[in-house]
């Protein structure tokens, strides 16, 4: 496919605008550029054709099943979308007195409120941009905690080896050595290894839940009582609440601070870059510390309080990605009270109906029910017939499905990791399913072309080292 700078004719072009009949009102000479800035000149038929044509040769969850774990690409409701692009939220400029802004700051409130419901939290912000920024931001709030109670000798976080990768390296920015501990043979934290790492220097414990073997954590009280005894706070990674939501809340399981992915869960379109927004709920006795402004209500209306005194500062400019909260709002209004729980339950659902259907011949990671997801390990195919887990999702690719999360989590080997989510029908479930069983089979007999996939897609296998370590991201004019 050609590029955008190797197509069209000078002169060629779309006259969107009439000839001036004004004088036209120039910048002062400095600003004005003395070369044409060459642009490539495109008909709008060829325009159009070339953002169809890329459109083409991507994948979303419009082209078809995506499941791809860890990520939750459930369906998105147009609706949401139709919402955010109001005139009165998209226009809102954010520096707006906050006495013409008032029903951007009740969706914030009312936002707020409601995850506070699903999370068993006492306050929420919605400042940080992403999941891993939520968990920077989390780690702050008990940093300033623990220094506000003058108790800085603690300097270590606890995270469990079935961690999502994000959590050590966000512990790491904050400033705290990580302590490691591994999982028992049923894939959930081993707390003989939890109580003998616990003690007078740690800070605290992050906890994914579910983890990264799509299982809930068998002794979540035992957990993080160990770690208030010890005088630490925990930490709830609830990227992933899709399973958990209107459920079981982090907030009755002992957590201190949770973070949610609303780019995952609640209905904003993601992988593409963003915007996301990783909100962050806390208990009160971490709220002093929360990034300023917070919205609060007061006789006169609503406003945003910027003094306050121990907040740990801002982490983003404004109030975070506001469209994504608008598309949260709009998502937990129409689904309510019990539209929440039967979301997670269908989560739950097709996962473990997926699972059921492939264990006899993919060896699942853990034991039990899975929630939202499962992790299949393919060591044993691949020693058998030398097909890899990257074989298989490269296969996946012919059938018009999107590969599930390959190689993670790292503590599986030839990991495929499945998330269905909730918004997609039986039938695809078991087309997907049909297509694995089938591709186990080819493995065994076949095993060359599989090496070989996918046969029927536009891109083959590209060297994925190479476009990692020196990708070619923009076009260098020719002079
Ligand atoms: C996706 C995810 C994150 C990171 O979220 P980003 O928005 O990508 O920064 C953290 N933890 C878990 C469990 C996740 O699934």
């Amino acid at each position: 496919m050609k590029l955008i700078f190797e197509q069209g004719r000078p002169g060629r072009g779309t006259q969107l605008f009439p000839p001036l009949d004004v004088e036209a009102a120039l910048p002062p000479e400095t600003f004005l550029r003395h070369q044409s800035l060459d642009l490539p000149c495109l008909s709008e038929n060829e325009l159009s054709r070339h953002y169809t044509q890329l459109a083409d040769n991507t994948f979303g969850v419009n082209n078809g099943f995506y499941p791809l774990g860890s990520c939750t690409m459930k369906y998105n409701p147009k609706v949401n979308e139709q919402l955010a692009a109001l005139e009165g939220f998209a226009g809102i400029h954010p520096l707006q007195p906050v006495n013409a802004a008032q029903g951007c700051l009740r969706v914030l409130l009312l936002a707020e409120r409601y995850l506070c419901e699903i999370t068993g939290m006492d306050a929420v912000t919605f400042q940080p941009a992403a999941g891993a920024h939520g968990e920077y931001t989390g780690l702050l709030l008990i940093k300033a905690y623990h220094k506000s109670r003058g108790d800085t000798a603690r300097t270590k976080i606890i995270v469990p080896d079935s961690a999502h990768g994000t959590n050590p390296a966000s512990a790491s920015m904050a400033g705290y050595q990580i302590v490691n501990i591994p999982s028992g043979a049923d894939g959930c934290v081993d707390l003989e290894a939890l109580r003998n790492v616990v003690g007078d220097d740690t800070a605290g414990l992050m906890l994914t839940n579910p983890n990264t073997l799509g299982i809930f954590e068998k002794h979540i009280l035992e957990i993080t009582d160990l770690v208030h005894q010890a005088g630490g706070l925990v930490y709830y990674d609830g990227a992933n609440l899709n399973a958990v939501m209107g459920i079981a809340r982090p907030g009755d399981m002992g957590f201190d601070v949770v973070h949610l992915n609303l780019h995952k869960t609640f209905s904003t379109p993601h992988g593409g870059g963003g915007p996301g927004s990783g909100a962050v709920g806390c208990k009160a006795l971490l709220e002093p510390f929360l990034p300023v402004p917070r919205v609060v209500e007061t006789e006169g209306g609503l406003t945003l309080e910027e003094a306050r005194p121990q907040s740990i500062g801002r982490v983003k400019d404004f109030y975070g990605n506001f469209s994504v909260v608008v598309k949260a709002l709009a998502y937990l209004t129409t689904l309510g009270r019990e539209g929440v729980p039967e979301a997670a339950q269908n989560a739950v659902l097709n996962a473990n109906y997926m699972m059921e259907q492939l264990k006899d011949l993919y060896p699942i990671s853990g034991s039990g029910r899975c929630m939202h997801e499962f992790v299949m390990s393919l060591e044993q195919l691949k020693e058998e017939t030398g097909v890899s887990a990257m074989d298989v999702a490269k296969s996946l690719l012919d059938y018009g499905f999107h590969p599930p999360t390959m190689y993670f989590p790292l503590i599986v080997h030839e990991a495929l990791m499945i998330e269905p989510t909730e918004t997609e029908p039986r039938e695809a479930l078991d087309e997907m399913v049909a297509v694995l069983r089938s591709l186990y089979a080819l493995a065994h007999q076949e095993p060359e072309m599989m090496h070989a996939a996918p046969h029927h897609t536009k891109i083959r296998r590209p060297d994925e080292v190479k476009a990692a370590r020196h990708p070619i991201l923009r076009w260098k004019q020719e002079m």
